[in-house]
């Protein structure tokens, strides 16, 4: 079964979207890279009867239907139960040519703990050895910022969880990215409330859905960009 699933897992990253008035002018459909947290031997947290790398990935599925809807490219870093180093996660930026990079995550706090809500991160300012490792140009930390402003500003209008604001953190998989980079803790498994929410599929889609919606806002900045997207 092993090339039928590998075959599947093609289509579904290279299956272009409708043509649109972008393609003559850019020849260029932009790459959104999204990335389920965890996966395989790491589960991520534990908590209220879910597992993080299972709803991460039922988010990021969702979230690539979004963005393929708006007629977006989507890589995901894994679309199955398979453990990837955080590294290689960021990596795929590179050699994609990604537009952005989203990383989704679900929260944890101590037990007994009422934390609820959403936030985003981003990574400041690279270091040299970053830099030198990915090629980047370091301009990242500024247009990850704004990144991470829009997508939590959407993310919390969709699901009207608590909005919990952007926070600044060198978190290897977005600080290593290529393009601009976030990482959305999509709410708190470790809230009773909160974990039956992240694990209704309805709600699965409102977080997708505010997350694709940022993304795209983020991307009208650039005019080649804007063009695909008002097209929709
Ligand atoms: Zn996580």
């Amino acid at each position: 079964m092993a090339s039928l699933v590998w075959l599947g897992h093609q289509v579904a990253t290279l299956e272009k979207p409708r043509i649109g008035p972008w393609d003559a002018e850019t020849q260029k459909i932009p790459v959104v890279l999204v990335d389920a947290g965890h996966g395989g031997h790491d589960g991520g947290a534990v908590s209220n009867g879910g597992i993080e790398k299972h709803l991460t990935l039922a988010i990021a599925k969702q979230l690539r239907d979004e963005l393929i809807a708006a007629g977006l490219r989507v890589v995901m870093t894994r679309d199955t139960d398979t453990f990837l180093p955080l590294e290689e996660r960021a990596a795929l930026t590179k050699k994609h040519g990604a537009e952005a990079f989203v990383s989704v995550h679900i929260n944890t706090d101590g037990s007994g703990s009422s934390a609820n809500g959403i936030e985003t991160y981003f990574a400041g300012k690279p270091s040299l050895s970053t830099l030198r490792k990915t090629g980047q140009k370091g301009e990242n930390g500024t247009t990850s910022e704004k990144l991470a402003a829009t997508v939590q500003r959407c993310v919390c209008q969709e699901t009207r969880a608590d909005n919990r604001g952007i926070k600044e953190r060198d978190y290897v998989v977005i600080e290593e990215a290529a393009s601009p980079a976030v990482l959305v803790e999509c709410g708190f498994l470790t809230n009773p409330e909160e974990a039956t929410r992240l694990k209704d599929e309805k709600h699965q889609e409102k977080i997708a859905r505010g997350i694709a919606a940022g993304v795209k806002l983020f991307l009208q900045a650039k005019p080649a960009v804007a063009a695909v997207l008002a097209e929709k």
